[in-house]
């Protein structure tokens, strides 16, 4: 074979392998490219809820995160999908005390106030006044009792004060309304236990705040939630000129934590009328080596709402005769001997209410 015709044969060889070379490198970069594409969509997908996590030092950033994040939530009308994401998003504890906190705050009555108006300034309650905050875990489930009779107009302040304030202290709350059926005479410490009984049938609640509808805080730092010993929140109430009217005072509004009341039997269901219930129920947990934990008295301060005496409220004329024998009542008398009956359970937007008949003295 001539010299030339070997050199072709080896140059078209060599050309032939350098095509082929070239062509399986174009393939394994096609096949690469293409396995690429498809992990990366998933990826993308759970990348999204990271988007909005934390990555600033928390305190200084948590107000306007939590009002970023609820922003973004109001614009989202696909509540699944918020669902969605917000379950993707590992949620941390919400702080020991809320960021969102103001402090003062004035509270007056002379302005008209409508239950579609508190809807619309609430728009993050779920039926029956059901709020839990989305930025974070809140601290405690609350359930808010209030003991109630045709007292609408108070009611109608009550939720326009206190929905705003629970939302900005970051709890796990709910509020329950317990109307007390017909007209025999009212009674309050009962109505609380029918309060904490119906509540937890709903949920899973580890704190109970027992409140009067006419009594609205002045400050929103008096978190409504439980301490480590049971705990009176309207230390300075207006009416009795912005102080305690008796060292052992508990009237008003209160907290205590499910095994707080559980420790004291819960309170007396025998204090027809008004007064004496409240000191029973400080006697209860005096006998039980509990103490009484107090805000200030700046944070404690609270209004009440002026209002002649309720209709079949008169003062009880027994109460001192039984507040003297509360430790030989409180064991047979409390939430183990609890009866009623639930006539009507309603869901508002606001709130729940539940009416009760509680029997007659
Ligand atoms: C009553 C309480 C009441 C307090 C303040 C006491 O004499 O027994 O029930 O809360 O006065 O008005």
């Amino acid at each position: 074979m001539p010299a030339d015709s070997v050199r072709f044969t080896l140059l078209h060889r060599t050309c032939k392998l350098v095509v082929l070379l070239c062509l399986l490198h174009l393939s394994v970069t096609v096949v690469f490219y293409v396995r690429s594409l498809d992990l990366r969509a998933p990826v993308v997908q759970n990348q999204q809820p990271h988007i909005n996590q934390t990555v600033t030092p928390k305190h200084d950033q948590d107000r306007d995160q939590d009002r970023d994040r609820d922003q973004d939530r109001d614009q989202d009308q696909d509540h699944d999908h918020v669902e969605t994401l917000e379950t993707l998003k590992k949620l941390e504890k919400c702080p020991e005390t809320s960021p969102l906190l103001v402090g003062p705050l004035r509270v007056e009555f002379n302005m008209p106030v409508t239950l579609d108006q508190i809807k619309r300034i609430n728009p993050d309650l779920g039926p029956g006044g059901r709020f839990r905050p989305r930025s974070c875990v809140a601290l405690q489930k609350v359930a808010v009792i209030i003991p109630f009779r045709k007292r609408d107009e108070h009611l109608k302040y009550w939720l326009f004060y206190l929905h705003p304030i629970l939302q900005r202290q970051q709890l796990d709350y709910g509020v329950y309304v317990i109307n007390q059926d017909g007209d025999v005479v009212f009674n309050r410490a009962k109505l609380l236990n029918v309060g904490y009984m119906e509540a937890l049938r709903e949920y899973d609640y580890d704190c109970f705040i027992f409140s009067d509808v006419d009594l609205i805080p002045m400050d929103d730092r008096n978190t409504y939630r439980c301490f480590s010993q049971p705990r009176h929140l309207s230390v300075s109430m207006d009416k009795f000129g912005f102080r305690l009217p008796y060292n052992q005072y508990f009237g008003g509004v209160s907290s205590m934590s499910k095994e707080q009341y559980l420790k004291i039997n819960g309170f007396p269901n025998n204090y027809w009328g008004w007064g004496g219930e409240d000191d029973d129920i400080y006697n209860r947990l005096a006998s039980k080596g509990m103490s009484i934990s107090r805000p200030d008295g700046e944070v404690g301060k609270c209004r009440m709402i002026r209002h002649e005496r309720d209709r079949q409220n008169e003062p009880n004329p027994q109460r001192f005769d039984r507040i003297a024998h509360t430790r030989d009542t409180m064991y047979k008398d409390g939430i183990n001997s609890l009866s009623y009956k639930v006539v009507k359970i309603e869901k508002f937007d606001l709130f729940t209410k539940v009416t009760v008949d509680v029997g007659k003295p």
